[in-house]
């Protein structure tokens, strides 16, 4: 078996800003496990959010190395129970080996995942642009590029926030969801945010409050005449039961997650207590997107756009157009090199 691990730099089409910081580039590690002639291919989208870093998710990966290369691909979740206890502070690393074991399962099965897991690709809800950010200007021009997806995720937690949606409502008619990233503080402010923003056709707000404030959250959830969505509030299994009845959903994310296994048991629970589904990303190429895209039939929203923001997504995977995520017949994740001609 040969495994390789190595970091890349993925330069962005824009400049990305969210109400947490703003970047122009993203340092994602990539995986493959070659096995029996066959390579399953892996991503990480580290997230300093939650104190990973490529040089960290890299260590983590290494130290499972010696023993992914004695494991039997059949004995998966025996696979998996071993790296939730081994790796339990850079979950992205337990996504990229969580992917590249499951594309070479589904290679070797010959079938794409959606197969593999009993789903299928028709029931996929259309998925959210997000737009970053910037001078309301440019955040207008963006969403007039991009006239032709369908849900617009609107990234909002600045004192502009109001001038923005009305601006944006200025250039397009439809459906808009915001993500507030952790930004308001108050919760009355927050209230006032909201009950605008309801005349403005927004189908949800995502993270409204920081994640610590677990009971000024309950208060304006409670309140609040849009439903609240959890991001940085619900990252792995743990966590559902602590907001049940807090939010009305939860964004899952492979990264946060720890993979596409993880991800099945967040949705399983999550459902259970009556909460939305909303299968969301990082910046990630289009591996990890085609990865999560393989679980999309059972979310209620999806805002898989994380390749779309890429100025060179250096793979091919699922294609989006106009917001319809399509995959390809191949099978395990359906991704595959892009041929760069120099
Ligand atoms: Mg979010």
């Amino acid at each position: 078996m040969k495994i390789s691990v190595k970091k890349q730099r993925l330069f962005l089409a824009h400049n990305w800003t969210i109400a947490r910081g703003s970047s122009d580039y993203k340092d994602n590690v990539f995986l493959t496990i070659e096995k029996d002639n066959i390579v399953g291919y892996g991503e990480a989208a580290p997230n300093s959010r939650y104190n990973e870093s490529p040089d960290k998710t890299i260590a983590s990966i290494n130290s499972v190395i010696d023993f992914l290369k004695e494991a039997d691909f059949k004995d998966y979740q025996g696979i998996k129970l071993h790296l939730d206890k081994i790796i339990n502070d850079q979950n992205c690393a337990r996504a990229a080996i969580d992917m590249a074991i499951l594309d070479w399962i589904g290679k070797s099965k010959k079938m794409p995942l959606y197969n593999y897991f009993g789903l299928k690709p028709e029931n996929i809800p259309l998925t959210s642009y997000s737009i970053g950010i910037d001078t309301i200007t440019n955040m207008q021009k963006k969403v007039e590029e991009f006239a032709h997806m369908p849900i617009f995720k609107i990234k909002l937690g600045t004192n502009k926030d109001r001038e923005i949606i009305s601006a944006i409502r200025e250039v397009t008619n439809n459906p808009i969801r915001v993500d507030i990233n952790e930004a308001w503080k108050l919760k009355e402010k927050a209230l006032e945010q909201i009950e605008w923003l309801a005349g403005k056709n927004i189908e949800f707000v995502e993270q409204p409050m920081p994640s610590k404030m677990a009971e000024e959250s309950f208060w304006l959830s409670e309140r609040s005449p849009l439903p609240i969505i959890a991001d940085e509030s619900a990252v792995s299994n743990k966590d559902i039961p602590l907001i049940k009845g807090v939010f009305d959903g939860i964004n899952i994310k492979l990264m946060k997650a720890g993979g596409i296994l993880e991800s099945l048991e967040m949705i399983k629970t999550a459902k259970s207590f009556d909460m939305k589904i909303m299968l969301g990303c990082m910046i990630e190429t289009s591996i990890a997107i085609s990865a999560a895209a393989h679980i999309a039939p059972l979310a209620d929203y999806i805002d898989l756009d994380g390749s779309l923001l890429l100025a060179n997504d250096p793979y091919k995977g699922i294609e989006i157009i106009n917001g319809r995520i399509i995959h390809s017949d191949l099978p395990g994740l359906g991704v595959s090199e892009k041929n760069i001609n120099k």
